[in-house]
């Protein structure tokens, strides 16, 4: 099929901070790759010159592209044009038509709070803005299922799914992309990787921050809809789908609707929702807000390869560090001829998937001595530090060529939103934590085993578990 790139970038919320902290940064990286030399629109309602605009993308690189190449800004500089008006006045998107100019593939970028996606969406459509062009809507999609069903009907609307992009920035990460290269490029793993011999799987998403005075942000997501629904699913969506049939995009899109769909709905007696002291002080928090500001819940999935494995999902703010992880714990030996070695010391596989990079296989070797006592080894099959391509880089340059595959369709939304619908609106209170803790205590009653919850260290080689290991030595490449 023949490629039709982009022609131009529109950005609204050019004033936003997203823009300020993720986009300006992605797009001087690709100016600088050459990847993007389409003029970039912004669109606010700041009364701003060009020169104001450019300002503040120029404000943008020095707080967060370190080192820059004066040359390469430059030429970021020169694609900038600025159209000013409010999204809600149909004048702004004519003004905006004009400025398009000739382009007739334009990438709108909605980088605006998700109230008003559907009056931009209506506008661009009614001024001849939306034909032919591609679109880009920042996440939250939607608040819940009914919601996000609605947000897709406006958009189908005006554009045809194919040059919609629901942006997920966990799929443009490199980890997230190397879990589903090397579940499908290894064959030593496929014949375990099922309820044969996997007896759980966890996913912990932990963030040292609280709500950083996004309070008010927060007041209406909480931990559920801020990355459970998304990040989270999207993850257990790479870990347990079946082999795409090729390599094309639909095919894994379509795998991951598979699975989503076999996930049960979450049941109240699955979940424990915690809040950290002080959520309800922090500005913008209703003073009895029973937001959750962390929630750990099984998922259960209904099929011939997952029956019966519990998939464990933890997410949570003011928790001991910053760092997301997946463990799939494997089933002991049928027998333990080495007296040493019980339940509590499975074999397992750890992915590090922020903030660095790593992937671990866990197992059990003689202990150099005269006696046949194990000790538990990590041989690390891959480390590094962090993304060499930033997600919102990568998600960018892919929306501007049309490839979909790291984006979300509209059955895949839909099939996430329909797990966690029946617990978004629970009105009971959530736990208190003290901040800087794992959470809840009640979260430990979710897990069946010995082991407890596996909690993610500062770095790749630093993580806790309630079953101590037998002595542990690493094996770093
Ligand atoms: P901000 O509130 O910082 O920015 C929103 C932008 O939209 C502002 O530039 C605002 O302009 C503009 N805007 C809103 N309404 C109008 C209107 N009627 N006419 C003209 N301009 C308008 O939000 P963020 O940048 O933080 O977030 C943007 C989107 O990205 C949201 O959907 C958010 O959920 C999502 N997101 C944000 C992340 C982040 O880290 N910030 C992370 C992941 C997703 P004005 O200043 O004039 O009001």
């Amino acid at each position: 099929m023949e490629r039709r790139d982009s022609d131009a970038i529109v950005l609204f919320g050019a004033t936003g901070d997203l823009c300020y902290r993720k986009i300006y940064p992605a797009l001087y990286n690709l100016v600088r790759r050459r990847l993007v030399t389409v003029p970039i629109i912004g669109v606010a309602r700041a009364g701003w010159t060009v020169q104001q605009f450019a300002r503040r993308v120029q404000d943008s690189l020095e707080a967060f592209v370190p080192t820059r190449d004066e040359e390469a800004m430059q030429r970021l500089i020169g694609l900038l044009r600025y159209v000013d008006g409010d999204y809600k006045e149909r004048s702004t998107f004519d003004a905006l038509r004009k400025a398009l100019g000739s382009a007739a593939r334009p990438l709108h970028y909605l980088a605006i709070p998700p109230s008003v996606f559907p009056v931009v969406i209506d506008h661009l459509g009614a001024t001849m803005c939306a034909g032919g062009a591609r679109v880009v809507i920042e996440k939250p999609f939607g608040r819940d299922l009914a919601s996000a069903r609605s947000l897709n009907q406006t958009l189908l609307k005006r554009f045809p799914e194919s040059n919609i992009f629901r942006i997920d920035h966990y799929l443009g990460k490199e980890a997230v992309q190397n879990l589903l290269y090397f579940r499908f490029a290894n064959s030593f793993l496929e014949p375990v990787w099922n309820r044969n011999f996997v007896a759980s799987v966890q996913i912990t998403m932990a963030e040292k921050m609280g709500v950083n005075g996004r309070g008010r942000f927060y007041e209406e997501a909480g931990a559920i809809r801020d990355v459970i629904q998304n990040h989270l699913l999207q993850i257990v969506a790479f870990l347990a789908l079946e082999p795409p049939v090729n390599s094309s995009g639909e095919s894994l899109r379509d795998e991951k609707v598979k699975v989503l769909k076999a996930i049960r709905p979450v049941r109240p007696e699955n979940l424990v929702r915690g809040q950290f002291r002080g959520y309800r002080q922090e500005e913008g928090v209703a003073p009895d807000s029973k937001v959750e500001t962390f929630a750990a819940m099984r998922l259960d999935i209904n099929s011939w390869r997952w029956a019966g494995v519990p998939f464990y999902l933890r997410a949570g703010k003011n928790l001991p560090v910053t760092a997301t992880e997946v463990v799939v714990d494997l089933r002991p030996p049928p027998a333990h001829v080495f007296g040493d070695l019980g339940p509590d010391q499975p074999n397992y596989l750890r992915f590090r998937v922020g903030p660095d990079v790593a992937i671990a296989l866990g197992a059990h070797a003689k202990k150099p001595g005269p006696t046949m006592q194990g000790r538990q080894v990590e041989l690390f099959v891959a480390q590094q530090q962090g993304d060499e391509m930033d997600a919102y880089e990568r998600l960018i340059s892919e929306a501007l060529i049309g490839d979909t595959t790291h984006f979300a369709r509209q059955d895949e939304v839909e099939a996430a939103w329909a797990i966690v619908d029946p617990v978004l609106g629970l009105n009971t209170p959530p736990y208190e934590y003290t901040p800087g803790t794992w959470g809840p205590r009640e979260a430990d009653s979710l897990l069946v085993g010995p082991c407890g919850w596996h909690n993610p260290g500062a770095d790749a080689h630093s993580w806790t578990r309630a079953c101590a290991p037998l002595e542990m030595s690493k094996f770093a490449p």
